[in-house]
């Protein structure tokens, strides 16, 4: 699980320019999340082998200027509950405004880490004029330039080393993040689940931030449920609530191994719910489907289920082996199932299948329908191997990895799934050259 790095400011001080060079030339995790906007304002990047994940907060709290105050608030607020660390960027070209005043006031109280970032510092004349910052009471600044990169690299040396260490995953229970739209029925599951009075053993303090995950004894199953800080900040927030379930979404399903997504049956399977699924899936996380509401369904036919999976599978292709669970939270009906099933999940993600296993399975497949040949070379697969990271990746040594088209490693990744169970589980395969 990677920190969060939050970069708040006015705008145009130059916050998704930043943002566009962090994430350069890494998939940007989400490019909608929820229809919110259109641009990618959530991604990855690393710096001297630290992952994080970065969010440009600006790109979530759109409006215009007379209501600009109070979004401004709203992004300083997202970013001190969401992140571990914020960069709080101005405009050396502007000079302090009276919205940087604000913002600085806000971020005073702050106890997590605050990187002062002053942007567009291009030139030495500007390095100078940049003194003023001092004003803001937030301390030393960084000065860099978004557009050719100076000041970037000290800036993230101080950034990634304020961040919290990554978990180990040994010894853990199944992390478990409870994902989807807002009224799906997410926070009835988790009393379902909890029970009144026979619920919550400890609080595990985890990283530096406040604890998420809660432990709980259920079933048989120990667990944790990785809890959404939107939970408690729901009622506050009536009319951002789909914003506030997203940027939840994308905090619970980093601290996840398994994703319990819920989405309500009477509304379906709709572009937001997909989001949220890939979103899981591009972060490497087991993913458990759940059908809520099935009670308010009505006339089920024999085939209605058949129905409602097959256009789930439509929504998630080609990523199908994925369980997809009827429920009704209300009269408690299957919730047993499905945390049974995201258990199992879990430890398919976990999964790790001995090489001779592999290439015996593999090899003779392979052999019998090898990868087509492109431009007359001929590739020719010598070994497999899972890698030991905590999912499933798998690596096929060969002669020429280049010439593997998707099609052929989609076919790989079948077999795989046809002969050992990762229901659930995103697979990664790399070609690598031997
Ligand atoms: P945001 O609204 O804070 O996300 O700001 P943008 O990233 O959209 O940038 C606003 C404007 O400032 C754009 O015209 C950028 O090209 C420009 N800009 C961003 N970074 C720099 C920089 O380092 N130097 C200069 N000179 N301009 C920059
Ligand atoms: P959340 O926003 O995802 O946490 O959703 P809630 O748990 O607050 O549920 C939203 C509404 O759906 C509430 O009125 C619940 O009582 C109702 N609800 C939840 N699960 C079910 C269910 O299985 N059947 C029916 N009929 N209603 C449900």
């Amino acid at each position: 699980m990677g920190a969060i790095v939050a970069i708040v400011g006015r705008p145009n001080v130059g916050k998704s320019t930043f943002f566009n060079r962090l994430i350069q030339r890494r998939e940007a995790i989400v490019d909608a999340v929820s229809g919110v906007t259109r641009d990618r304002h959530y991604g990855k990047s690393d710096w001297n082998g630290k992952e994080f994940s970065v969010i440009d907060t600006g790109g979530y709290v759109l409006g215009s200027d007379d209501i600009f105050e109070q979004q401004i608030d709203k992004q300083v607020e997202l970013a001190i509950d969401e992140a571990d660390a914020i960069l709080f960027m101005v405009d050396v070209e502007a000079g302090i405004t009276g919205m940087d005043e604000d913002v600085a006031k806000l971020l005073r109280r702050v106890k997590k880490p605050v990187f002062l970032v002053v942007n567009k510092v291009d030139n030495a004349k500007r390095a100078a004029d940049a003194v003023e910052f001092y004003a803001l009471g937030l301390g030393d600044y960084f000065t860099i330039s978004s557009i050719n990169g100076s000041g970037t690299g000290e800036l993230l040396d101080a950034l990634v080393q304020e961040l919290p260490e990554t978990k180990d995953e040994e010894e853990e229970l199944p992390r478990f993040a409870v994902v989807g739209r807002p009224n799906a029925g997410k926070s009835s599951f988790i009393n379902a689940l909890i029970g009144k009075d026979r619920y919550i053993v400890t609080d595990i303090a985890g990283t530096t931030r406040d604890s998420i995950d809660t432990k709980y004894n259920r079933f048989g199953f120990e667990f944790n449920l990785v809890d959404t800080a939107g939970i408690r900040r729901k009622s506050k927030v009536k009319e951002d609530l789909e914003f506030y379930s997203v940027m939840r979404s994308v905090r619970a399903i980093e601290h996840s191994d398994v994703c319990i997504l819920i989405f309500d049956a009477t509304r379906g399977f709709d572009g937001q719910v997909s989001n949220i699924f890939w979103l899981a899936q591009r972060n490497n996380k087991g993913i458990v489907i759940l059908v809520n509401k099935w009670d308010l369904v009505e006339d089920k036919q024999s085939n209605t289920m058949k129905e409602y999976t097959k256009r789930i599978k439509q929504a998630i292709e080609p990523f199908v082996d994925v369980p997809i669970i009827f429920i009704s939270v209300l009269n408690k009906q299957r919730i047993f199932k499905a945390i049974e099933t995201a258990v199992e999940v879990y430890k398919n993600r976990s999964k790790k299948i001995k090489t001779s296993e592999l290439n015996d399975v593999l090899l003779p497949i392979i052999q019998h329908t090898p990868p087509p040949a492109y431009k007359d070379k001929y590739v020719k697969i010598k070994y497999i191997t899972q890698l030991p990271t905590p999912y499933p990746q798998f690596a096929f040594f060969c002669n020429l990895p280049q010439y593997v088209r998707d099609p052929y490693k989609r076919f790989l990744e079948n077999k795989i799934r046809e002969h050992f169970d990762f229901t659930g589980v995103p697979i990664t395969i790399f070609m690598r050259k031997k």
